[in-house]
């Protein structure tokens, strides 16, 4: 046959020939060879080879047989065209049976289980053997037997089996902004599913995968139907980490971004670049900038690795722009995420194992944090998320893996992701009268991985308000005004290329400025009957992180006194935006509620109870009457006072004359 000669002929040219013996000394089940190479040496070949992979792969494996007898040795190839590299989404019917290569993350895998290759019957008329290889998911049987032709049934004698593995596969993130991911089962078997090849195709990893689309028959009551589900069987898969590192730079680009972290006002120039159309919180945008840079991965000596990742957290009001900003940094960072989470997704932020019929058994799903390990995701509605995912999410966001063991699979997955969560208070709107940590239905374990959290009150203030309608009204009618100072695509590049510093010292005084403020927050109050502490090792840690990440915007591998400061200044604002007195390290409600006595808070929340009490019983809007004689009832006197205070607070309001309600 053509095919064959062609197939063994290549194979006998020099680089395969010698590809062949390595694999045969190192005992390896697979040669991969280049595409480039096939098409050099015959464009017929490899061509057919695109047209038709099983009839040339079959060839491939027979000569590979022919050339060394008693090796099991198979072709992959690698590198095939352009026009063969397929987007998950668009595979078709045209694909069926054809050779494509796609870019994909993996989501979930199963087990590796055995699989029959070869099915070995024997006649019991003649007592000859027959051998039927299995290409489908059920055991197929000789019809008649090759030597005497006997019809009926036969029964198996020996098996060869090989090892495979499912894996569902989806369209990496940065491809597919706002749409949901195309998925894909992909078929894995033999050297495919080796432990080395079985870690670089767990969820989470970014793989190329060529192969061939082909389709599972799907039986209905016991009848082949016409539709079909397809699925990639898996010829060769290589890691592709297009990590952040390979954005390509270009030399003009470079030139642009050193002269940018030159720049002595670059910090605002970032500041001002991300979300402009978000108005003020300047403090938080200061944080997010610090957030993409991130800071650098330190490994102690005893091998345990200190995260980079900074997590940032945004609580407050409805309506104050959370979502919106959680948005819009998603689409800056490179393969940013913006996910909810309540998981979307149904596999939850960190990961599960569920039953799939499709790829079989039990399978192991990544969730969000492990399909954007190595970038930054917008979890919103942070409060929301399962039982399972907040357990997990401790181990994520501190050492960056998701560890899982359920039914028979235990993995741990790589989750090396920077978090900017959003969430809700408890109750809908912050109390003022009570301290913001009991407001967030988060646990205090879990809180205290963030590195900085900001509490975004909506309380109305009219030069404020005026401002900030202005600027919507502006951003809408000339959108140019808010154009970013930084492109954000070169923003990327910039991220991207300050990644090449991944060593980074303290200098003496910047080590010694935040080691004095770290200790000086730790004791101030030590003598107090009942101490209070401000700060633990992970803020300390956070304020690393944080100076390290403003030493990266200047391409500096050094921690400045200015780097230390801007660190410092963020973590003050940050505690003291959750209550928390910086200079005390007491939770410090009067700062919030400037000038209430503690007599008088409690009134205050006497009073909240009252109204809250009433619009059970009277609906939303209730008679300012009713409010204050039940006030009269209970002792509290006049109560004026306390409700124009809830009213500056926009705790209530009055939508008309004599009701009051609350938001
Ligand atoms: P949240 O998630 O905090 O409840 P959203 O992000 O959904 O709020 O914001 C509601 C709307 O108000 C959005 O359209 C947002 O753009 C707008 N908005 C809120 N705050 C600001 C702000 N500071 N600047 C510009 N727009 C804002
Ligand atoms: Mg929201």
């Amino acid at each position: 046959m053509e095919l064959d000669k062609l197939a063994y002929d290549f194979l006998m040219t020099e680089k395969c020939y010698k590809l062949i013996q390595k694999a045969v000394m190192e005992g390896r089940l697979s040669v991969t060879v280049d595409f480039d190479d096939i098409d050099r040496y015959d464009p017929f070949l490899s061509g057919q080879l695109l047209e038709s992979p099983d009839m040339v792969l079959k060839s491939f494996n027979k000569a590979i047989s022919e050339i060394e007898k008693d090796a099991n040795i198979k072709a992959r190839i690698r590198g095939l065209p352009e026009s063969r590299q397929i987007r998950i989404r668009n595979l078709r019917s045209e694909h069926v049976g054809k050779f494509s290569c796609i870019d994909c993350v993996i989501k979930s895998a199963s087990e590796v289980k055995p699989q029959i290759r070869q099915g070995i019957f024997e006649c019991p008329e003649c007592a000859s053997t027959i051998t039927v290889d299995q290409d489908s998911n059920l055991l197929q049987k000789p019809s008649f037997c090759t030597s005497c032709g006997r019809r009926g049934d036969f029964p198996m004698k020996d098996k060869k089996m090989m090892d495979t593995r499912w894996l569902g596969a989806i369209e990496p993130f940065e491809l597919t902004t706002g749409e949901q991911p195309g998925e894909i089962p992909v078929f894995m078997t033999d050297d495919l599913t080796i432990p080395r090849m079985q870690k670089k195709t767990d969820p989470g990893n970014r793989i190329k995968i060529t192969g061939i689309m082909k389709e599972i028959p799907k039986w209905i009551k016991g009848k082949l139907s016409t539709k079909l589900d397809i699925y990639i069987e898996a010829n060769h898969a290589e890691p592709s980490d297009t990590e952040l590192d390979e954005i390509e730079i270009s030399q003009q680009d470079e030139e642009q971004i050193i002269e940018f972290s030159k720049d002595k006002n670059i910090f605002k120039k970032l500041v001002a670049s991300i979300a402009p159309g978000i108005y003020g919180h300047d403090e938080i945008k200061e944080s997010l900038v610090l957030q993409m840079f991130g800071g650098v991965p330190h490994v102690l000596p005893d091998g345990s690795r200190i995260r980079d990742n900074i997590h940032v957290l945004i609580t407050g009001d409805p309506g104050v722009g959370k979502s919106q900003l959680l948005k819009l940094i998603m689409s800056i960072v490179p393969r940013g995420k913006y996910v909810s989470g309540k998981g979307a997704s149904g596999s939850g932020l960190t990961a599960t194992v569920v039953k799939n019929e499709v790829l079989g058994g039990w399978v192991l799903e990544a969730g969000a944090m492990v399909l954007a390990n190595k970038s930054i995701i917008s979890i919103d509605e942070f409060d929301k998320m399962t039982k399972d995912d907040q357990i997990a999410m401790h181990e994520a966001m501190s050492i960056g893996t998701v560890s899982i063991a359920k039914a028979s699979i235990v993995a741990t997955l790589p989750a090396q992701t920077s978090v900017l969560a959003g969430a809700n208070p408890k109750r809908g709107r912050f109390d003022p009268y009570i301290p913001v940590p009991e407001q967030l239905d988060i646990p205090e374990t879990l809180l205290s991985r963030f590195d900085l959290k900001f509490a975004l009150r909506d309380i109305p203030s009219r030069s404020q308000d005026e401002l900030l309608a202005h600027h919507i009204i502006k951003s809408r009618s000339s959108p140019e005004d808010i154009t970013p100072v930084i492109s954000p695509a070169l923003l990327r590049k910039y991220i991207s290329y300050s990644r090449r510093i991944d060593k980074m010292v303290l200098t003496p005084e910047a080590a010694e400025r935040l080691k004095n403020f770290y200790v000086d927050m730790r004791n101030r109050y030590a003598n107090e009957e009942v101490p209070t502490i401000a700060i633990t090792l992970r803020q300390y840690e956070a304020l690393i992180r944080l100076a390290e990440a403003s030493a990266k915007i200047r391409l500096d591998d050094k921690v400045m006194m200015e780097d230390a400061e801007k660190a410092i200044y963020l973590m003050k604002y940050s505690l003291s935006q959750l209550g928390m007195d910086p200079e005390t390290g007491k939770i410090d409600i009067d700062r919030i509620e400037s000038g209430v006595t503690a007599s008088q808070r409690s009134k205050i929340r006497i009073a909240i109870e009252i109204i809250e009490t009433l619009e059970k019983e009277l609906g939303k809007e209730v008679p300012i009457e009713d409010v204050k004689a039940e006030a009269e009832n209970r002792g509290l006197g006049n109560i004026d006072e306390i409700l124009e205070k809830l009213k500056n607070e926009g705790m209530i309001y009055e939508p008309r004359s004599g009701f009051i309600r609350k938001l």
